[in-house]
């Protein structure tokens, strides 16, 4: 079951860090993350189907990033890389021909959004991508870092936000006006 939305070959869907760590059991766990996983996967044979891109970004930390606690980041030690915590879930269903993006892999700088540090805007400009489609894991952090990044990036951006969970469920509301404010279309 999608969510019927109609994807071309201007169309990137954008999976952000639906990693072990961010479900149920890991690090940094989001409630309701491991749920997302059939949704999701939906969404990408949709996309896929109509000729989008799909890209899966991840958080890559070396071991002692700056955004630990024991470096006084504000988080708990999570998606070292090549860790298990750090693996995409399972359950996702990434095709050989999906784009893996890591992101915050320096020790000494975070990056909340799939854009930062990353190449990904001028990568997908080459591509002659339009409009990026959001979900993933947290809303109210990377998810809606690169939203945001995407629409400062010139790109439509459409989150999808059935799609997406929240560390904080206190800053849904107030992070889906922020989205909306710069543009963003958002489906429930
Ligand atoms: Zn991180």
């Amino acid at each position: 079951m999608t969510l019927d939305v109609e994807y071309g070959p201007h169309d990137a869907l954008l999976v952000v860090d639906m990693q072990n760590d961010f479900c149920e059991g890991g690090a940094l766990a989001v409630r309701g993350g491991a749920a997302l996983v059939p949704g999701i996967n939906a969404e990408i044979e949709a996309a896929r189907a109509a000729g989008a891109l799909v890209v899966a970004s991840r958080d890559w930390h070396p071991v002692d990033h700056v955004s630990f606690a024991h470096r006084g980041g504000p988080w708990p030690v999570h998606c070292v890389q090549d860790t298990e915590g750090a693996a995409f879930h399972p359950d996702l269903a990434l095709h050989d021909d999906t784009l893996r993006v890591s992101k915050a892999t320096a020790f000494d700088a975070d990056a909340y959004s799939a854009f930062e540090g990353t190449g990904l805007a001028g990568y997908l400009k080459e591509k002659g991508i339009e409009r990026v489609v959001v979900c993933g894991l947290a809303l109210d952090v990377c998810v809606k870092a690169t939203a945001l990044e995407a629409r400062r990036r010139g790109f439509d951006v459409l989150l999808l936000e059935a799609l997406t969970a929240p560390v904080d469920p206190d800053a849904v509301d107030d992070c889906r006006c922020e989205l909306t404010d710069a543009g963003a279309k958002v489906r429930p």
